[in-house]
């Protein structure tokens, strides 16, 4: 015998949470399985355990700007349907505070368990049935042959029985930090209904360099400073003026985590370490004045860990400015504005923070994230080749895909 439901929803993170909750609020009998011992263990260590949880600054017109992947637009219906006013609305219902920290990120006051606990007692007000620890084996489709106004029934196979329904929802996100849960489920089960993938890599994510050519900049570990990074030839180039932080292996910070989502294997990174000042200006004035060491009059402008790496690796700068060539001041001035280094590679999914790629947005409703060609099967969430910025972007398409699918299955 098996159980039967209106939804299955399988990921009790920020999409398969908020989803089941709408879902439920909406009338649907709804069942949430999640295989981890806690729920929605992603939301507890985001923002620095204070969840980013939106960002006031996006504009849902232009999804573009601050969302990754094949076609970015993809995003834009849900967006504009369900948008940063709508959650914080919903956090001022349940009494949470909030504040904005920088470029428009809001993070909870207190703690990310405050968000937690609100979409928890959203899915209770819904009457939401919610399994976890539980694991799902198998997931099997079978169409009706009769009329009953849905397509077919899905059957799920979980270690607490066999559950089935005629809507089944993939909210298991993507493949970071897989010590907390992140699997590979999502990617499966759409191959198994014949879905359209793009290839995954990890985003937002520290980027690590060849040993040798590090071994200067090594010692610089722990020391942050803003820049302005960027990446791609001249058409498809990209930018961002944000905080860069060295590490013993390479460079993070948020300038480089916002930069890897479009970074290219085997392609430079470029950096301004001095962005907003005119490097060679400043070094011929300081040579027409002054007799200080050039890394002294350098450390006027940047850390001085930063300017003394970077004097002591060229003997023509260690010297008093106004004895250092003007043709070695112009080159040292191109140097700070354009650093030009070439990352190995990335930490990878333990350390990132998103999931590039996932099921082909080509595959699924823009409005109502359905599969085009596979009746009541809904994607929401990291799990959709829709990968946003970093500061809040990535769960503001949580809540947003996560609203439209439970709207479209109310309604159905
Ligand atoms: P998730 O929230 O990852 O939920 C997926 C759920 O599916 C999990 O509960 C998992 O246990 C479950 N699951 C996986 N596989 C299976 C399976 N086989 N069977 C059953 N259940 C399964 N984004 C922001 O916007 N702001 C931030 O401040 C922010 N900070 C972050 C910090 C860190 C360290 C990380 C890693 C990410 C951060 N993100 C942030 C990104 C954000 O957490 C994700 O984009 C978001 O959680 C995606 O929501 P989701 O519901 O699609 O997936």
């Amino acid at each position: 015998s098996s159980s039967s439901y209106d939804a299955v929803i399988i990921g009790a993170g920020a999409a398969g949470l908020f989803c089941a909750a709408q879902a439920g609020q909406q009338g649907l009998k709804v069942l949430l399985i999640d295989h981890a011992e806690k729920v929605a263990e992603k939301i507890r260590i985001s923002g620095g355990g204070r969840c980013n949880f939106t960002n006031r600054d996006l504009d849902v017109r232009a999804p573009h700007k601050y969302y990754v992947g094949q076609n970015p637009q993809f995003c834009r219906s849900a967006l504009s349907r369900y948008t940063p006013a709508d959650f914080i609305a919903l956090l001022d219902k349940h009494g949470i505070a909030y504040e904005e920290k920088h470029k428009g990120q809001l993070f909870a006051q207190r703690s990310a368990e405050d968000i937690i606990r609100m979409l928890l007692a959203e899915c209770a007000a819904g009457g939401v049935e919610h399994w976890q620890p539980c694991s799902v084996k198998k997931v099997t489709f079978s169409a009706l042959s009769t009329d009953t106004g849905s397509a077919g029934s899905y059957a799920i196979q979980t270690d607490r029985g066999t559950v089935t329904a005629p809507r089944l929802v993939i909210a298991t996100g993507g493949l970071s930090i897989p010590k907390i849960g992140a699997t590979d489920f999502g990617y499966r089960i759409a191959q198994q209904f014949k879905l359209p993938l793009i290839e995954r890599r990890a985003g937002l994510v520290p980027l690590t360099f060849d040993g040798d050519a590090w071994k200067p900049y090594a010692q610089l570990a722990g020391l942050a400073l803003p820049v302005e990074i960027s990446t791609g030839s001249k058409k498809e180039r990209m930018s961002f003026l944000e905080d860069l932080l060295f590490t013993h292996r390479g460079l993070s910070g948020p300038a480089v985590l916002q930069i890897s989502s479009y970074w290219k294997d085997n392609t430079p990174l470029h950096i301004n370490l001095l962005p907003g000042t005119d490097m060679t200006e400043v070094l011929q004035q300081a040579k027409a004045r002054s007799r200080k060491l050039v890394a002294n009059e350098l450390a006027a402008h940047m850390p001085t860990r930063l300017a003394d790496a970077w004097t002591s690796q060229q003997p023509e700068l260690q010297r008093p400015i106004n004895e250092a060539s003007d043709k070695a001041l112009t080159r040292l001035a191109e140097q700070l504005s354009r650093w030009e280094i070439t990352p190995n590679g990335s930490e990878g999914y333990k350390k990132a923070e998103v999931t590039l790629g996932g099921v082909d947005t080509k595959a699924l409703s823009q409005q109502t994230m359905e599969a085009k060609n596979q009746p009541g099967l809904y994607c929401i969430g990291e799990v959709v080749d829709i990968t946003g910025w970093l500061g809040g972007y990535n769960f503001q398409w949580a809540w947003a895909s996560a609203f439209a699918c439970a709207q479209a299955m109310a309604q159905q």
